[in-house]
């Protein structure tokens, strides 16, 4: 059976260190859904098309990723999509504290479902989507924590 895993997230924008995380797993998988999440009552700071079309660029050469978006229970989009494992990546003891809470939640909803984690690299250990954002803010050059492929001037 093919091992398909959903690596979710609101990727507001996708950082290095997210492209890092999906880079390292994809020896581990026969697919993975970079699958963006998203809340139709609630609208991010970047579009979710421009978001979409971000990361479908960053990983145009590799043939597992698939890029997705979805609307409600993490859970119910991995069974859409047969998913057996969910991936996520890890920074801090914060994100650990988080991050088990949620994904011995899943295990309660789907006990089928895997969390599989990959601790960030040192260098990607302060990098968040929110501080990236933060910076654009304010005017300042984020585009070292983002990939080559997010052009955030336009
Ligand atoms: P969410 O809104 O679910 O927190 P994010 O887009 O912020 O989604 O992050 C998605 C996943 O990527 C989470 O598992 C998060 O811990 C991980 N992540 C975010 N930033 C980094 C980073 N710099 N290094 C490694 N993993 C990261």
């Amino acid at each position: 059976m093919e091992k398909i895993a959903i690596f979710p997230g609101s990727f507001d924008p996708f950082t290095v260190g997210h492209e890092s995380i999906v880079r390292r797993a994809i020896p581990l998988f026969d697919q993975i859904i970079v699958a963006i999440g998203y809340n139709s009552a609630k609208s991010g700071y970047f579009p979710l098309e421009k978001r979409k079309n971000w990361i479908i660029d960053i990983f145009k050469n590799d043939v597992s990723i698939v890029v997705d978006t979805y609307e409600g229970l993490t859970t119910n989009f991995c069974k859409l999509k047969n998913a057996k494992y969910l991936l996520r990546g890890l920074r801090t003891a914060a994100d650990f504290e988080y991050e088990r809470a949620i994904a011995q939640m899943n295990k309660m909803i789907e006990t089928e479902l895997e969390t599989v984690f990959i601790l960030t690299a040192p260098e990607h250990s302060f990098i968040s989507s929110t501080i990236v954002r933060e910076v654009i803010r304010y005017g300042g050059d984020a585009s070292k924590f983002v990939p080559k492929e997010i052009d955030l001037t336009l």
